[in-house]
């Protein structure tokens, strides 16, 4: 356990701060560390981009064997508010039997599990696998390069037989969770101009276009607070969800009153009538993410304003591509703004949605050693979120991809206090060892 304990340690130490330009120094010096540790084991290494490198370290036993391309990322999202953390971010703490650090559950503890459990069935000969690390350095960040750092190893990513995705965690404790649906995300900017200046409303009110109006209004034609979005053929390709899938996805989820406590909300607002709880998965969904325009100081500004700008984002389910629904976007907005303002319709980044078929004989497998270590059956279930590395390998790979975790509901990922449990750190090294030992043969 000791040994374990330190390679993360050492892990967390690095302010690996994707978001912080001032950080370079710190990745160079985690991959260091990390090629250190395998180069010695025998591993190929390819490090891949500069900044926030891709980091690749392959271990061949035979051709014989599978191979599986094991994903985790090794950078870390921001400590602020700094004063609320009980402790240094990255100096590893142990208190009441969790581990204390930035990055330790997303992704860093992770990454740490794998190595380490790769290294003890070297040591103890029995490594049946092929193992590929795929360690990427700009998760924080979007993932921005990712699908153009795979491309450069792509001969060798070919190889690969089953993607394993460690950059989630558990949905209650002892519950072992495969995701096997994530939603993709478009992010845009609007900025529209009805004028060169702002006007004076006494003297110009009901005779010029007022721009919080017009995307007042606009947005309320894309969706008012109760329903799906109005945009034409928005949903058309949209996979159909089967009412036995939703009934499936709620056996597990909490009530409507925890998820309303856990927000912090005064009132929930759910979409789906017949299925609340799982709103924010199977639905596709808009959301406005900020609004600037006109006067907000202190005191009356009788103004009507010449400028708006509105960020807002998209989240789309399976089959949604979002090359077409950014054009179905455009049009509607063009079509719906008064014709002779004028505006700028940015798109800020783009995933596409993630969606596996689970029914296959690696999930089969993997499950079954998931159950026989936490007791329990696994679960599978979808997210809101995105993970563009799952959607970018799947698209280019075709294999199957299995997106599992060891952290449990409040490790406070993003947040003060991020924390792994020392227990469910431990089983899963334990997981992943039965794993990469394990003979995989699809005739089974
Ligand atoms: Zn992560």
């Amino acid at each position: 356990m000791k040994n374990y304990l330190t390679i993360l340690e050492k892990l967390i130490s690095f302010k690996t701060v994707s978001a912080d330009s001032c950080k370079i120094n710190e990745f160079k010096r985690i991959i260091n560390f990390i090629k250190s540790i395998l180069i010695k084991e025998g591993f190929k290494i390819d490090i891949i981009g500069k900044q926030h490198p891709l980091f690749i370290a392959s271990k061949f036993i035979s051709t014989s064997s599978k191979t599986i391309g094991v994903y985790c990322h090794y950078d870390v999202q921001p400590v602020e508010p700094l004063d609320q953390w009980n402790c240094d971010p990255f100096k590893m703490v142990i208190k009441n039997n969790k581990i204390y650090g930035r990055g330790v559950a997303d992704d860093k503890g992770h990454l740490s599990q794998n190595i380490s459990a790769v290294l003890d069935l070297l040591k103890e000969k029995k490594l049946k696998n092929n193992i590929i690390f795929i360690f990427e350095g700009e998760e924080e960040l979007g993932s921005l390069n990712f699908e153009k750092y795979v491309n450069e190893v792509k001969n060798h990513l070919n190889k690969v037989d089953l993607f394993l995705l460690n950059d989630v965690g558990m949905i209650k404790n002892n519950v072992p969770t495969i995701y096997y649906a994530l939603r993709g995300i478009i992010y845009f900017e609007l900025e529209i101009w009805t004028g060169s200046r702002d006007l004076h409303s006494g003297v110009y009110g009901n005779l010029v276009y007022n721009p919080i109006q017009i995307l007042i209004e606009l947005f309320y034609r894309i969706r008012n607070l109760k329903g799906n979005l109005k945009i034409p053929k928005f949903y058309n390709q949209c996979r159909k969800i089967s009412i036995k899938e939703k009934k499936m996805l709620i056996t597990e989820e909490k009530d409507l009153n925890t998820i309303k406590k856990a927000s912090g909300v005064f009132a929930l607002n759910p979409l789906d009538k017949n299925f609340p709880l799982i709103s924010s998965k199977i639905h596709p969904s808009l959301e406005v993410n900020g609004f600037i325009s006109g006067y907000t100081a202190e005191g009356p500004k009788t103004i009507i304003p010449n400028y708006a700008k509105i960020k807002f984002s998209i989240r789309l389910i399976e089959y949604q591509d979002p090359k077409n629904i950014i054009s179905l976007v455009k049009d509607f907005i063009h079509n719906n703004l008064p014709s002779q303002i004028k505006y700028s319709l940015k798109v800020l980044s783009a995933s596409k949605p993630f969606y596996c078929d689970y029914k296959n004989y690696y999930f089969k497998k993997v499950s079954k050693i998931l159950e026989e270590e936490f007791g329990n059956k696994c679960v599978f279930t979808r997210e809101g979120g995105s993970i563009p590395a799952a959607e970018i390998l799947l698209t280019k790979f075709n294999k199957p991809i299995i997106l599992t975790g060891f952290i449990l509901p409040g490790s406070n990922i993003h947040a003060p206090n991020e924390n792994f449990d020392l227990k469910n750190f431990l089983k899963g090294i334990n997981v992943l060892k039965k794993i990469y030992s394990f003979y995989f043969s699809e005739n089974d």
